[in-house]
């Protein structure tokens, strides 16, 4: 592939948050990448509105989850009405997370947020800018680029190009990838809306009198959206915006009885799909977010899990173009994040199953079991970490060293990084969160209860030659003048919890994984799991699958057609 003065090192298609974030992820590395999208401006759209946890943990470790804290709304939990004479409690406390529990937010303040974080880095998304089509090979990418009035053609040239173009994804359909599954039915409807009632808004509400349900998400400012799944006197994808009134008789329907509902911002209805593609990365090119993914929003996970794939190739992709490991590496990047995107899919639609029964016996029993499994702490707590995201995992995944973790270790590779609190550095308190975001490796290297420092030292000066690929971080029982940078964990909360009474190793992937863990003495293990990350037995090898030069004009042809086409933000009556 040639180079001219049109070549950039990584170009992402699209900018929206899965896009930008992974922009984030490579700008703060030192990548060169520049974000293209066909839309002069951010989206306006309140779409996704729920945080969960585990992306404001990636957010703690950006250094932004303070802004979303300060405007987003906290959610403690989930309340289900259904005719049984109680409601059903699920409590977000029980979420294991220094964040136990959901922020609800507009994605237009996430994305802007976010842009913001770009910006700061020094990276300006060029709006205005549809990527018609691209041909790649070996070598490197080439796109063609149309501007928002028609008037000129670009061609750009790339080593390494991600769609992150949302659902209806120019780049998936240019590499011709399956996006295999099926659809919902009838039009989903939602409104943002104020509404009287009495109940909790730290709480969203789930009312299932009716075959198919309403579920009411609080929102900051004392608002809420109401979501109408499946509305059965809608022709398929008519996607028309729905009136106030038709709002009101379908909560009227569905919802308690003798609520009022008013001040409509936002009135629209879509059109839910569940489909994916198994392949997100064929050679130099790779998908990610909703180009690779798509479910209805029941448990708010669509842009959470577009996040966790950015957040997982953004270091892959860095330690590639710096050189300091081998294209092999790339491969894990579908071979993690595929498993998940099915998880997920799974789960919306087994919430949508659930609270769309016809079947008046089936909602019995359903109504009977929801209580009993929300009292059992152990079904709570699997239940309410799934769909926080913490529970995601790499345990089964090519980088993991084990697929089970033994009786003796505290924490499998492949797992997320277990926080604890009552650390302190520099007479300040802080948690393991607080040391996972440099962006490296992070060695914890835990001293042990009564080893002294001698040996952490030693570990300490071996892998901090290792050029920017690790940080080390030396966690002992008390703070030692003579050893500033050193973490006090002056409770041993740290050392219980990772079984680290002799001292212990715990590399930290740069997104919160744990890549192994060793006994103090046992640094040859790291240095193993470093040799895999960076050298492979088949480097270079690119995975051969044609990629072909896409007719613009067939690519452009409903390019306004989103998933989203029939949003009317805004809208009032
Ligand atoms: C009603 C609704 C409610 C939702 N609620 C939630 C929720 O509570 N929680 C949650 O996690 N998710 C939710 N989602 C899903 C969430 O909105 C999406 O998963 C998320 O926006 C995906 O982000 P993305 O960056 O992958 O894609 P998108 O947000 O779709 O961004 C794609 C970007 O690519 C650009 N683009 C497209 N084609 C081209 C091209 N050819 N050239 C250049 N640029 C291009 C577009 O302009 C756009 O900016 C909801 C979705 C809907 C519809």
């Amino acid at each position: 592939m040639k180079s001219n003065q049109n070549h950039v090192s990584v170009v992402i298609v699209g900018a929206g948050p899965t896009g930008v974030l992974l922009a984030i992820e490579l700008a703060r590395r030192g990548v060169e990448v520049r974000v293209l999208d066909k839309q002069l401006a951010r989206s306006p759209e309140s779409r996704a509105i729920g945080i969960h946890a585990r992306t404001l943990e990636l957010f703690h470790q950006l250094g932004i989850v303070e802004e979303f804290l300060d405007l987003g709304h906290q959610v403690n939990g989930a309340m289900f009405h259904t005719h049984a004479r109680h409601s059903t409690r699920v409590r977000f406390g029980r979420i294991d997370s220094p964040y136990p529990f959901m922020l609800t937010l507009s994605q237009a303040e996430t994305q802007r947020i976010l842009d913001e974080k770009l910006e700061r880095l020094g990276v300006t998304i060029e709006r205005g800018a549809e990527v018609a089509g691209i041909e790649g090979d070996a070598t490197g990418v080439e796109l063609v680029t149309v501007a928002a009035d028609r008037s000129r053609e670009r061609t750009l040239h790339t080593d390494w190009l991600i769609g992150c173009d949302g659902a209806r994804s120019v780049v998936r359909r240019s590499l011709n990838m399956s996006f295999d599954g099926d659809e919902y039915g009838q039009d989903w409807l939602m409104a943002e809306v104020s509404i009287d009632w009495p109940l909790p808004h730290d709480h969203f509400h789930v009312f299932a009198y009716t075959p198919s349900v309403l579920p009411a998400f609080p929102l900051p400012s004392h608002r809420w959206r109401v979501f109408v799944p499946q509305v059965p006197d809608r022709a398929v994808a008519e996607r028309e915006a729905p009136t106030m009134k038709e709002i009101e008789r379908l909560v009227a329907e569905r919802g308690p009885a003798g609520i009022r509902i008013g001040d409509p911002t936002l009135l629209a209805a879509f059109h839910c799909y569940r489909r994916h593609t198994k392949i997100m990365r064929s050679g130099r090119v790779f998908l990610a977010g909703d180009a690779a993914h798509v479910h209805s929003p029941a448990g708010g996970q669509g842009m959470n899990t577009g996040l966790g794939d950015a957040f997982n190739l953004g270091w892959k992709l860095s330690l590639v173009v710096q050189g300091q490991a081998t294209t092999d590496l790339l491969d894990t990047y579908q071979r993690e994040r595929v498993p998940i995107a099915e998880g997920v899919l799974g789960l919306t639609h087994a919430l949508v199953k659930t609270f769309t029964m016809p079947s008046s016996g089936k909602r019995w029993l359903r109504d009977r079991l929801l209580p009993v499994a929300s009292r059992t702490p152990v079904a709570e707590r699997r239940f309410v970490n799934r769909m926080a995201q913490v529970s995601h995992n790499y345990r089964s995944g090519p980088l993991s060293t084990r697929n089970a973790r033994p009786l003796s270790e505290p924490v499998a590779s492949g797992e997320r990084l277990p926080d604890v609190e009552g650390l302190e550095r520099d007479g300040r308190a802080i948690r393991t969160l607080d040391l996972l975001s440099g962006g490296a490796h992070t060695l914890l290297i835990l001293s042990g209860e009564r080893n002294g420092l001698a040996l952490a030292d030693e570990t300490a000066a071996r892998f901090d030659r290792r050029d920017g690929l690790i940080r080390t971080i030396t966690v002992a029982p008390g703070a030692d003048p003579h050893h500033p940078g050193v973490v006090a964990d002056p409770q041993l909360r740290a050392h219980r919890r990772f079984r680290a009474r002799r001292g212990r190793l715990l590399l930290v992937r740069p997104d919160g994984y744990v890549a192994c863990s060793a006994p103090l003495d046992r640094t040859d293990l790291v240095e193993k799991y470093l040799e895999r990350l960076t050298t492979s037995t088949d480097s270079r090898r690119e995975p051969r699958r044609a990629m072909t030069r896409c007719d613009a004009s067939e690519l452009l042809e409903g390019h306004n057609a989103s998933a989203i086409g029939a949003l009317r933000s805004g809208a009032r009556t």
